[in-house]
């Protein structure tokens, strides 16, 4: 018997980042869905599913593989016209897209490396991890942070070293082929060169293939370093501090704390709200490993500045030092998405005005807003952003010219 209301797309997505999704036998997931491999940023190592919803589909990277999610009463089956996933125990379904594997995973660069090892697909996103394993993974003792899984990804699910050429023939290809607006560059720590390890391919990709192009490194001693990164045009900054209260940030964040420390990931963000348009910078938080009240601090800290939150849902990664944690609870995770997205609206922070922008392992204030109730009040947020997206659309197609 049908005894729960049935969830949202927003409520599903959320869900599912915190029970994880079983796979029936009926998946043909080698052939209808992107690989499954674990990969990158150590954030997600899941399946990619868009949630249909009323006015917004949700992309999410649903947890497959951790422990936690052989326990979960999400299971996805295939029936003869595509996907559902089916709530075990309740008669609710949901139809759902599998995002298919893009050509150019097949293809190879000129030095012969597949295209798929150089960037991977993340959402509508194409996210690249530039430099060598992340230092805090070689330290010894590793200094890793505790909710990472990255050192044991790159070098064995992605290419550790990459060429500005290969990357160049990977962002085209994705530009051409998937219709990616987005370039996401990661770097883990380099232990200082960060910055200047990134430059060559920002600047390759904005004059030669042409893109927006994000950056998320750790930020250095002193942020006019950030400079020339500024005049390249980076479109997008994120800041990963995670956690904002200082003690679990020394305890979960062993290496940043000890050798970059929470004053500098705050004072980089604060340097570039400064020097970027509003909500064009981002915090990434991570929900579910300190207390909610802490969580709510640091959106109310970060859209103080003038920048938009992304709330990663605390996910216990096969090979991380916290895989056996158990994951955060729906409600709990809920009522955070629901005051970041409160919270932006109530600051006018504007987030998904760029073109085809759809992240699949964080969830954004644009995507939490669909936890609302729609009142008057949000009706009026979502024409103004729509209204927005329209206007701002020629400044975005010149944002993203190929400059060479
Ligand atoms: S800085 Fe932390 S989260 Fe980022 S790659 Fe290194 S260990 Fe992983």
């Amino acid at each position: 018997m049908n005894d729960t209301p049935k969830l949202t797309p927003a409520e599903l997505a959320v869900s599912l980042f915190c029970q994880g999704l079983r796979l029936d036998s009926s998946c043909r997931t080698e052939s209808d869905a992107r690989p499954l491999s674990p990969r990158r940023a150590g954030l997600g190592s899941g399946i990619e599913l868009v949630i249909p919803g009323a006015g917004k589909d949700i992309w999410i990277n649903a947890p497959l593989t951790e422990r936690f999610a052989a326990n979960s009463p999400y299971l996805l089956q295939r029936i003869p016209d595509g996907y559902v996933v089916v709530q075990q125990g309740h008669e609710h379904s949901w139809p759902v897209l599998l995002p298919p594997t893009p050509h150019w995973y097949q293809a190879r660069t000129t030095s012969g490396k597949p295209m798929s090892r150089i960037g991977i697909l993340q959402g509508t996103c194409l996210g690249i991890y530039i430099g060598k394993r992340c230092a805090f993974w070689q330290m010894s003792p590793a200094m890793q942070c505790h909710f990472c899984a990255t050192g044991i990804n790159v070098g064995v699910h992605e290419e550790a070293e990459k060429t500005v050429a290969e990357v160049v023939e990977t962002v085209r290809a994705a530009r051409r082929e998937s219709g990616i607006t987005f370039v996401h560059f990661n770097s883990g720590y380099q232990e200082g060169n960060d910055i200047a390890q990134l430059l060559p391919f920002v600047e390759a990709v904005k004059n030669e293939v042409g893109a927006l192009v994000g950056v998320q490194c750790i930020p250095p001693p002193d942020p006019e370093e950030y400079a020339p990164l500024l005049r390249l045009g980076v479109d997008h900054f994120s800041l990963c501090y995670e956690l904002q209260d200082s003690e679990y940030f020394a305890r979960y964040l062993p290496g940043k704390a000890k050798h970059i420390g929470q004053k500098r990931f705050l004072g980089a963000l604060e340097f570039l709200c400064r020097r970027m348009p509003r909500a064009t910078v981002s915090g990434e938080i991570i929900a579910g490993l300190e207390p909610t009240s802490k969580t709510l601090e640091a959106i109310d800290y970060i859209t103080d500045q003038g920048a938009f939150p992304t709330v990663c849902i605390f996910r216990p990664l096969a090979g991380s030092v916290l895989q056996d944690k158990e994951p955060p609870g729906y409600a709990e995770i809920v009522a955070i998405l629901r005051y970041m997205a409160l919270t932006c609206m109530r600051k006018n922070i504007l987030v998904g005005l760029a073109p085809n922008i759809e992240v699949s392992l964080v969830m954004t204030p644009d995507d939490a807003r669909y936890l609302l109730p729609r009142d008057f009040v949000w009706y009026l947020h979502h024409s103004k952003l729509k209204l927005l997206k329209w206007l701002v659309r020629p400044y975005f197609s010149w944002k993203m010219r190929k400059r060479r």
